[in-house]
């Protein structure tokens, strides 16, 4: 049974060397109430960047020398928990570790044959309510408007996109390949791609796209690409910050342009959004992602690395766009 722990908090793009891997002891003695895990799929994720260093944030810092957390979906070899029984699948925040002893809290017993077990860290998990959250609480999306969508081709993303689809938007993805772009539209149904990569003026590229103006973006990366996103903006815009991915290696914050110029003569609204936060409003929007899957009308994408000890290069290739929809490890 082995861990893989945080060795140092990463200055910069992280590396190898900021993990370690440490040899645990296999025998396990269950308390009542406890049952023994085995990891099956790990999730990598951006926002275990942050994490990694100690700034302030909404969840706690790693502990240097400690496990990894992450959403892990696995099953149970050995029960006395009274909720959970041998051979359930479980899915929730679990440590970067082959195996481990859990009391239950913050688990949910998943059903294998009403998705794949690694959809429950996509699709059918995180991944889907913040697509599905974030666009109807804050971007308010109503048919026949425009949404630009960055980090198009990832996890959330992707899914956001064509809910837009499904809604009756016009839908514009930004990403970072040429290969990427086409899946957004073969298989993704968005409108138009533009790889932020090899197009030179983005301001004129999103121009192009929305000639009638963004009515919502659904911001995944910030940075340079939404500066060039604000200046397409339309009056009563809605702006999603969800994630700022370009900056999260950053040891010095870029300056954006100006934003609020943009958004005082356009009355838009910028904010920030946390997937949590809704916690209230995940049966609804779980029961409509799993209806809409269950019609083809959704449908994902997974790059699955295999192997537990590739876990920490998973991270960092997601990081680095190795991914299209969402990373996976499978133990
Ligand atoms: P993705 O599957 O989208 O993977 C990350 C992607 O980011 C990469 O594939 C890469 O694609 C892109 N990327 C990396 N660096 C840059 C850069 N400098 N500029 C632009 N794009 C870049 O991850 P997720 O879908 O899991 O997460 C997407 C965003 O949503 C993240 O910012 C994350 O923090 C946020 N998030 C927020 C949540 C919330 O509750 N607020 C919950 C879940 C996620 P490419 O090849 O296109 O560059």
């Amino acid at each position: 049974n082995t861990s893989i722990n945080l060795k140092q908090r990463p200055v910069g793009t992280p590396t190898l060397d900021d993990f370690s891997f440490e040899e645990l002891d296999d025998n396990f003695t269950l308390k009542n109430g406890e049952m023994l895990l085995v990891s099956k799929y790990i999730s990598v994720d951006p926002y275990l960047r942050g994490r990694m260093s100690d700034a302030k944030s909404y969840v706690p810092p790693f502990k240097v020398g400690e496990p990894i957390s992450s959403g892990i979906v696995a099953e149970v070899l050995e029960s006395k928990n009274e909720k959970f029984k041998e051979g359930d699948f479980v899915s929730g925040l679990l440590q970067w570790k082959e195996k481990q002893v859990s009391n239950g809290e913050g688990l949910q017993k998943i059903d294998k044959s009403k998705a794949p077990l690694s959809a429950y860290l996509g699709i059918v998990g995180m991944t889907g309510l913040t697509a599905y959250l974030g666009l109807h609480e804050i971007g308010k999306p109503k048919q026949g408007e425009t949404m630009v969508v960055s980090g198009a081709a990832g996890a959330v993303g992707s899914v956001v996109g064509q809910i837009g689809k499904i809604l009756g938007l016009t839908v514009i993805g930004i990403a970072g390949t040429d290969v990427k772009i086409d899946m957004l539209k073969s298989d993704f149904g968005f409108d138009h791609g533009i790889n932020y990569k090899t197009t030179k003026d983005m301001k004129a590229a999103i121009k192009e796209a929305a000639p009638n103006g963004v009515d919502i973006y659904f911001d995944n990366v910030g940075g340079p690409i939404s500066d060039a996103v604000l200046f397409s903006i339309n009056q009563f815009a809605r702006i999603i910050i969800c994630g700022a991915i370009s900056v999260y290696n950053k040891t010095e914050l870029p300056m954006a342009v100006a934003v609020q110029p943009f958004l005082v003569k356009n009355s838009a609204l910028m904010q920030g959004f946390i997937v949590s936060n809704y916690a209230d409003k995940f049966p609804v929007a779980m029961k409509q992602l799993a209806t809409w899957l269950g019609e083809d009308k959704l449908t994902y994408r997974e790059t699955i690395v295999e192997g537990f000890e590739n876990t920490p290069q998973a991270f960092l290739d997601m990081m680095d766009g190795k991914n299209k929809g969402k990373m996976i490890v499978k133990v």
